[in-house]
């Protein structure tokens, strides 16, 4: 789909693309203006050189990742109910209740709505919501926030803060569908809580059009960008890999697909009632696994790649934007 700008460049000629911003009749800000660079074509093959590292929003940069990461593994302090805690493990139920309150504490601030799924004497999902011109439509982005008891930098911590960056980018925007993030526990004990979740929906009343579940996103020892977008080729879920891969392209992201199938994760849930969904994740099936999966060391450190992790947040990001603004 063409962007505003473009359309205005139809009409009005180009010049108005060179003024500077703050002069131009029209509220374009290229700093969040996706489409603002290069939105122009010459004719001829010319690629202009300053172009911008390409970030939808800063919440994508790795340096605030890391921190949100580092906070929500136990490698940070963070402020709960004015209390300095550290959230050590996902595990136990102290250890949950204080993820619970950091992710509602960071996704209000936001200004989401957000809830809690108690679906069980153990188990709680936490759920934000945004409603979009059409609310009974809606857009998911997931990740598990249970841990083994380790810290679980990796495994989820870095689905979750991923997720939550997302929501942080788009939490300003003018949505066409409703969006929603969901947190899901007992993931490691079978997809617990994301099942109760998927049967908690009433999908008479509300269509999900996907669910983007993010699984492990910041490791890359090869640093060869490679990662997974998981649909095992089903009919309802391949439009979500593509429009990832479609976003990788656009931004020009140094990430590669590489497939893989699998049901281990909570997408599965939703492809149990027939929901579009996919997972993305760390190329774990290729042969580039954190090797702390599941180990006490599964921690904030140097064997976790920030950058990495950015741009995958940045891809699924563009892609969850384009989904919840009906622009592709
Ligand atoms: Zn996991």
């Amino acid at each position: 789909m063409k962007s505003i700008l473009s359309v205005l460049i139809l009409i009005f000629g180009t010049h108005q693309v060179h003024s500077h911003p703050k002069h131009s009749k029209y509220p374009t800000d290229w700093r969040t203006d996706e489409d603002a660079y290069e939105s122009y074509r010459p004719k001829g093959k010319r690629t202009y050189s300053h172009q911008p590292k390409s970030r939808i929003l800063k919440v994508y940069d790795s340096v605030f990742l890391k921190t949100k990461l580092s906070e929500f593994s136990g490698a940070l302090p963070v402020k709960i109910n004015g209390k300095e805690e550290y959230i050590k493990e996902r595990e136990s139920q102290a250890g949950k209740k204080l993820a619970r309150a950091y992710l509602r504490d960071t996704l209000e601030g936001f200004g989401y709505k957000v809830r809690e799924q108690a679906y069980s004497s153990k188990g709680t999902n936490l759920i934000a919501d945004k409603e979009g011109d059409n609310p009974d439509q809606v857009v998911i982005v997931s990740a598990h926030m249970d841990s083994v008891g380790n810290a679980g930098a990796d495994d989820d911590g870095s689905g979750v803060i991923s997720a939550v960056s997302i929501m942080g980018a788009l939490a300003k925007e003018k949505l066409k569908y409703s969006l929603r993030f969901v947190a899901f526990d007992e993931e490691e004990m079978g997809l617990v809580g994301s099942r109760a979740y998927a049967k908690s929906l009433d999908t008479n009343k509300e269509e999900v059009i996907g669910v983007f579940n993010l699984e492990m996103t910041a490791f890359n020892k090869r640093k060869d960008g490679a990662f997974h977008v998981i649909d095992c080729d089903r009919d309802d879920s391949v439009s979500l890999t593509k429009s990832i891969v479609r976003a990788v392209k656009d931004i020009k992201l140094p990430l590669v697909r590489t497939e893989a199938c699998t049901d281990r994760s909570d997408h599965a849930s939703f492809w149990d009632i027939e929901v579009p969904a996919v997972v993305i994740s760390q190329n774990f099936f290729g042969g580039d696994s954190n090797p702390c999966y599941h180990r006490a060391c599964d921690k904030v450190s140097d064997q976790l790649n920030f950058e990495y992790m950015s741009n995958i947040t940045e891809a699924v990001g563009l892609s969850v934007k384009r989904a919840v603004m009906g622009t592709q």
